[in-house]
């Protein structure tokens, strides 16, 4: 295996002075999401309550799949922590990235469902969370 390349999160928003925690792998301690970029607590994934990020760090993509929700049908790839490989959530596969790399017309099949595209979904339950 190759170097690996970590990305580790600001823990504070400098100037402004407001500060921002910063979520990791549970298993591995490895950053991956910033409370900067939660968009929402009120999500559920495979296991338990899940959050939804505008922004997720140190992974990598699963497979593009289509996948049937309490909400509907939904292209998401499963996304894996890059240093221990746990699976930590998914990907809603936004609709233009689709069209730039796979030119499929797949998409986010209930309209009322369109913020999701391009989000990601972290298990609460996978996640350890610094304080700041
Ligand atoms: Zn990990």
């Amino acid at each position: 295996m190759g170097l690996l390349f970590v990305q580790v999160l600001p823990r504070s928003d400098g100037d402004l002075g407001s500060s921002s925690a910063v979520f990791r792998c549970q298993r591995c301690r490895l950053d991956a999401a910033s409370t900067g970029d939660l968009r929402s607590r009120e999500f559920y994934g495979r296991i338990d309550r899940a959050y939804l990020f505008d922004r997720v760090v140190n992974i990598t993509l699963g497979p593009i799949e289509e996948r049937n929700f309490t909400t509907g049908r939904h292209t998401v790839n499963d996304i894996y922590c890059i240093c221990c490989q746990e699976m930590l959530g998914w990907r809603y596969f936004s609709q233009v990235n689709l069209y730039r790399m796979m030119c499929l017309q797949v998409k986010a099949y209930v309209e009322s469902q369109k913020h999701k595209e391009g989000k990601f979904i972290l298990e609460r339950t996978l996640m350890c969370k610094e304080a700041p």
